[in-house]
């Protein structure tokens, strides 16, 4: 538990950490349930789901999401978990976008239920749209079926497909695909997906395994990097032209194809730049402050939350403090083991 000023005088209305990180992103997880398995993101053994009074309700969510607005956070992403799977989660979304000062939310999904109907006829996708949801990073590590059953434990690839066309039915401004790279496993199916994407008008990133699941996944055999993708990417692609001016807020780094095509590559591990434009900040379901997703460091800001002595200043002044603890970059690189797997801390 952090020590935090109680009702001391107000503190900054914008938070910067100790290695001149302006924080204005928090990516807020709702829940740490899934209708997916995926083996990098969960333990294979039974999950220990969180009961339901241990998550945090919409209100105290809200309530965090207020108070971070007003210390300079604009863009808020939801993620788990599968956060459509939450009950009642597009009254939440709704809510969320009308918060003053957050000019910017976005989901992440593996996209199974964003074609799924809506009690009053509409897709789920069509209704994150017309509640104000402005990006959506969807999941899909392969076009392949088996593949894809190996991967995430279900038969959902139609799903998720399904999903993306009804994503880009409903118009979201952004629709990005975000693919993990694992060697013996997706490595023969990259360039189907760079067509996929390019077919669509989609933005496809490749990401690296982090180990937040079990060690395993950065063995040899499955861990494969970026530069290693692209290099083979080229093989078939042709030459891929670094592009540095082209950004989104984020740690991609995009490489553009002859035929104008944008392909993104997140190294999470093999990039020693990565952390240098972090503006992040982490809430778990179970309402834990994370600084960095690649440090175990995690602050109970649900103590806070549930303690009716504590206004929105107390909560402010924890922010402030978390913030003060975030480190200059992850720990990936030092031998980390992992603790809390990808799925209970909100990916
Ligand atoms: N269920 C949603 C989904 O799959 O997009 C949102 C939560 S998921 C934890 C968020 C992202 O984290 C997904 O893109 C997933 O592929 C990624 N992810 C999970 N475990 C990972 C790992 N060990 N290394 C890299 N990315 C991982
Ligand atoms: Fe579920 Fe997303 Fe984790 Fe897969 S990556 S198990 S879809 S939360």
């Amino acid at each position: 538990m952090v020590p935090h000023p109680v009702n001391e005088a107000a503190p900054p209305f914008e938070m910067e950490d100790l290695h001149g990180h302006l924080i204005s992103y928090l990516r807020v997880s709702i829940t740490d349930r899934c209708n997916e398995r995926c083996h990098y993101c969960m333990p294979e053994e039974e999950q220990d789901w969180l009961a339901r009074e241990e998550v945090l309700s919409y209100e105290e969510i809200l309530r965090t999401v207020r108070v971070a607005a007003s210390l300079g956070v604009k863009k808020v992403r939801v993620t788990g978990g599968e956060p459509l799977t939450r009950r009642n989660m597009l009254w939440f979304i709704d809510q969320l976008c009308a918060i003053d000062g957050i000019n910017d939310v976005g989901i992440s999904t593996n996209g199974t239920l964003l074609g799924k109907m809506t009690k009053d006829g509409r897709t789920y996708a069509q209704a994150l749209k017309e509640a104000g949801v402005r990006s959506v990073n969807i999941s899909l590590d392969t076009l392949n079926r088996k593949a894809y059953q190996r991967t995430t434990g279900r038969d959902l690839l139609d799903a998720a497909v399904g999903g993306i066309d009804a994503t880009r039915e409903a118009t979201i401004d952004k629709i990005k695909i975000n693919t993990v790279l694992m060697r013996n496993r997706n490595e023969n199916d990259l360039w189907d997906l760079v067509d996929f994407a390019h077919e669509r008008d989609l933005l496809l990133r490749f990401i690296e395994l982090m180990p937040v699941s079990t060690t395993e996944v950065l063995e040899d055999n499955q861990f494969f990097t970026v530069n290693d993708a692209r290099k083979l990417l080229e093989f078939r692609l042709g030459e891929l032209s670094f592009r540095p001016d082209f950004r989104t807020n984020g740690p991609a780094r995009y490489y553009e194809r002859k035929n104008g095509q944008l392909i993104g590559f997140i190294g999470a591990m093999s990039d020693f730049h990565f952390c240098e434009t972090c503006n992040k900040l982490r809430l778990t379901c179970e309402g834990k402050l994370r600084p960095c997703l690649g440090s175990h460091m995690e602050f109970d800001l649900r103590e806070v939350l549930r303690n009716p002595k504590m206004t929105d200043a107390d909560i402010a002044g924890f922010f402030h403090e978390v913030v003060a603890r975030k480190p200059k970059e992850h720990d990936f690189r030092n031998a980390y083991e992992p603790g809390r797997k990808m799925i209970a801390i909100g990916g």
